[in-house]
């Protein structure tokens, strides 16, 4: 197993203060002027806090999942992309965009899952199991990446473990237990799974989520699949969460239950106006919790940080040339089966 395994999740220190609505309204009207004097777009995940979706909305920028980030920022003719995100995003971005500059309001921004699953140990674990096509997450870095035979979404993962399996390929999949357990019990594939895990979608709790649904029996319960099993057989959805803001346009509850990231709300309440919804509790702080759904390195991109990036020009996202060029493949394999497989890819991790 891997080295993982056990190891505790990480959780980074929060800085930051209150501003007033002044110095706020004054910083937003700096960034505007920057992005313009620099040649510079926006785009943003939707996890983030809801004053840069907003921004980027504003400026002409993008919200959405990080491969559509990373699509937007190739199509689009700004030599600068502004990633607001964590750091496997930029350099996705970078990955797609070599010739552009990527600049991130905080680079230290991170992931749990990539965070717990170094390119050294991945590769010890790879070169244990040759007879497996590697599978990962977009929630990696280049260098895992640079590992892989595949990079997958959230929303092409199952499709892509069934083609696999009708192949008689076994899979070993990274990062993300949840996620990878889900598609292997939804698709019956072999698969040898990394044991990582998002600190955010672990902490929903499957018997709060039980006391919530009683107490709303109305709602729809919408997953996110890098939750634990148990939270994921208490919904009515399961997807991405380009999916998910597609559920709650479409499906006709008034009401919802979110199990993933809260910021994610933003987009929802714009895309189902007059819908209501709610936080699927997490472990924090017992059943009523509405304050732990909230990844701390995506609550690093603020209007400060993102206004020294594009005054500074720093921090930017660097990626060595020939791990860029192999990383580029599995994603690119990526993109083609989708395309084969007549598949939008929505949301590329879940993040
Ligand atoms: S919410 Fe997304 S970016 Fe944050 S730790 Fe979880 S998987 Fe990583």
């Amino acid at each position: 197993m891997p080295m993982n395994a056990s190891a505790p999740p990480i959780r980074p220190t929060i800085r930051g203060g209150a501003v007033s609505e002044l110095d706020r309204a004054r910083r937003i009207q700096r960034i505007k002027k920057l992005l313009v004097e620099q040649d510079a777009v926006l785009v943003a995940h939707y996890y983030t806090d809801a004053d840069l979706q907003a921004l980027a909305e504003e400026t002409g920028g993008y919200v959405s999942d990080s491969l559509d980030m990373a699509r937007f920022g190739h199509e689009h003719k700004a030599q600068t992309l502004v990633v607001a995100g964590v750091r496997f995003m930029g350099e996705t971005a970078k990955i797609l965009n070599p010739e552009k500059r990527v600049l991130m309001p905080a680079l230290e921004a991170t992931c749990s899952l990539d965070e717990g699953c170094p390119a050294d140990a991945f590769g010890a674990f790879c070169d244990a199991h040759p007879d497996r096509t590697v599978v990962v997450y977009a929630n990696t870095s280049a260098e895992v990446k640079a590992r892989a035979d595949w990079v997958v979404t959230s929303s092409i993962a199952l499709r892509l473990a069934r083609y696999l399996k009708s192949q008689g390929e076994k899979i070993l999949w990274a990062p993300d237990r949840h996620l990878g357990d889900y598609i292997r019990r939804e698709s019956g594939a072999d698969m040898l799974l990394w044991q990582g895990a998002c600190v955010v979608h672990e902490e929903f709790r499957a018997q709060a989520l039980v006391d919530l649904k009683q107490k709303y029996p109305d709602a729809d319960v919408l997953v996110h699949p890098e939750s634990p099993e148990a939270v994921i057989a208490l919904a009515d959805m399961v997807g991405s969460t380009t999916a998910m803001i597609e559920a709650a346009r479409t499906r006709p509850a008034h009401r919802f239950i979110v199990a993933t990231d809260n910021g994610i709300l933003y987009k929802m309440r714009q895309a189902a106006p007059g819908k209501e919804f709610m936080e699927a509790p997490t472990g924090g702080r017992g059943a009523t919790c509405k304050s732990c759904a909230h990844c701390p390195w995506m609550a690093m991109n603020s209007l400060a940080s993102l206004e020294s990036a594009l005054t500074t020009g720093a921090p930017e996202i660097h990626i060595e040339e020939s791990i860029r060029r192999r990383a580029l493949e599995p994603v690119m394999r990526m993109l083609e089966f989708a395309a084969s497989q007549k598949t939008e890819v929505l949301g590329l991790g879940n993040a």
